[in-house]
């Protein structure tokens, strides 16, 4: 079911042909790379969450994963990371993604703490009220990618 990761090149194709913001396409590079283990303990820690843990993908956030494949899926996940939790200020923030099945990611964003600042600062104390670094974006990228892939093999 799971596409295989293409490699940078045809990322960078992609991203071209998508007309999409370079820095984009190197958050999602990066995100490839978070540590196993490192993820495990943070999903450890989310499942002793009640409200975490009631976030699932339905069946239509599931096809949607399967039409679109997971490149795809990555580069979304690291376009909402930029614009929508990345930037030191977010006059919305606590309200930016949507609790409906509007994408699967927003959904994962909600089960791990990755949906507006306050969260993230929570449950992965990195403090609010600054812009997050490439690589920070790419953590947060890692673990959205990480439980989506949970929620489709689970
Ligand atoms: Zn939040």
């Amino acid at each position: 079911m799971h596409q295989q990761d293409p490699t940078l090149s045809q990322l960078s194709l992609f991203a071209a042909t998508e007309g999409m913001d370079a820095s984009v396409v190197k958050v999602a590079e990066l995100s490839r790379h978070e540590d196993a283990e490192k993820l495990q303990l943070l999903f450890e820690r989310l499942s002793h969450s009640a409200f975490r843990s009631r976030f699932h993908l339905n069946g239509k956030d599931k096809l949607y994963i399967q039409n679109k494949g997971w490149e795809t899926v990555r580069i979304h996940a690291a376009e909402f990371v930029a614009r929508r939790l990345a930037p030191a200020i977010i006059p919305n923030d606590g309200k930016q993604t949507p609790m409906r099945h509007v994408h699967p990611v927003f959904i994962a964003q909600h089960a791990t703490g990755c949906c507006c600042r306050g969260c993230f600062e929570k449950w992965h104390h990195l403090p609010k009220g600054r812009a997050l670094s490439v690589e920070e974006q790419a953590y947060a990228v890692s673990v959205l990618m990480a439980w989506l892939h949970k929620e489709m093999d689970g």
